[in-house]
């Protein structure tokens, strides 16, 4: 960010608070306050970085919900995960999204050329139209290897492509368990997209774990795009309701992005209210007594992409991963 921004950019911290979850939305990263105690969790939530780097808070775990390139070529995975590397966390916990299109390898090999090989080509409708790159088939080998090799290890990356994962953050801990998968809706063809009547298939086999990452919005919950479409995924909102985990992070609507702590009705679990804004947060996320032992699920859409009526303050374009876009810190009681 440079000067001009530096002096305009103001932060609103803006926080959301239960029993057993607290979610830091908007902060001053000079002032961000601490976890409640010692037996707790943080969770540093980002999704849709498209290759972009800006400053992310420590914590115990940081959560990717895909979108790590803008179109899946090496160059852009090298500065993505030469970010990631060098990020203080413990776990670095990733899955791919739409965009990185050489990881959904079977599709790639056919549909390559749409995206690498024309120059000048629109091959996404609008909202925001895209072109195809100049460039030539890329190697899925130098990515694997930078998802999964003996760096990304050393480093605490784990990519997770439709699996399961369970780790612990401090030795005599809990178990934490975590699903990534990559899949959203059909939307101009792009990778690890499902066509709407065939969801199920994939949404059926995600499994219970304390963490969902996907990179697609379940239907009505933070998934409104400027065209006004609620674009998430049905079945996925009605597999959420036998699932719960303790966190739901995703991305894919960059101007969707926003958090909300869902106290699941023990009687009535299929009762998920539609948020899409600060109001409907607020209204749908009041905690009653009665509700202190309900179990809650924290929906995240951490996409860091300034998009929608949010990407500019004072007519002051907002960076990557800045105010209003900031890296989401969910802190959980263990
Ligand atoms: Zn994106």
């Amino acid at each position: 960010m440079n000067s001009t921004q530096a002096a305009l950019l103001s932060y609103f911290p803006t926080a959301l608070e239960s029993p057993t979850a607290t979610v830091h939305l908007e902060y001053d990263p000079d002032a961000l306050p601490p976890k409640p105690s010692e037996d707790w969790t943080r969770f540093v939530c980002i999704s849709d970085t498209h290759a972009h780097k800006f400053d992310v808070p420590d914590g115990d775990v940081l959560l990717h919900s895909g979108d790590l390139t803008h179109t899946g070529k090496v160059v852009e995975f090298k500065k993505t995960m030469e970010w990631l590397y060098g990020l203080p966390h413990k776990f670095k916990i990733i899955i791919a999204g739409n965009h990185d299109l050489t990881l959904h390898e079977d599709w790639y090999a056919n549909e390559y050329d749409r995206w690498h090989w024309t120059s000048g080509k629109q091959v996404c409708c609008t909202p925001h139209p895209i072109y195809a790159v100049k460039t030539s088939l890329q190697d899925i080998v130098p990515i694997r290897e930078m998802l999964k090799g003996q760096r990304a290890i050393d480093a605490g990356i784990v990519y997770l492509q439709d699996e399961e994962y369970k780790f612990k953050v401090k030795e005599e801990g809990r178990e934490w368990s975590v699903y990534g998968s990559p899949w959203s809706p059909e939307f101009c063809d792009w990778a690890f997209n499902y066509k709407r009547s065939e969801a199920d298939h994939i949404v059926s086999k995600i499994p219970k774990t304390d963490i969902l990452l996907t990179h697609g919005p379940p239907f009505g919950i933070f998934d409104r795009t400027l065209d006004d479409e609620d674009a998430g995924c049905q079945n996925l909102r009605a597999r959420l309701a036998i699932l719960a985990p303790r966190i739901h992070l995703f991305g894919h609507i960059h101007e969707g992005r926003g958090a909300y702590i869902h106290a699941w009705d023990p009687n009535n679990k299929g009762k998920i209210p539609l948020v899409q804004s600060d109001d409907e947060v607020s209204q749908a996320g009041m905690d009653t007594e009665a509700m202190a032992e309900w179990k809650r699920t924290v929906f995240v859409n951490a996409a860091a992409w300034p998009a929608g009526p949010r990407r500019s303050r004072d007519g002051v374009r907002m960076p990557f991963g800045g105010p209003g876009f900031q890296p989401v810190v969910v802190d959980l009681k263990d």
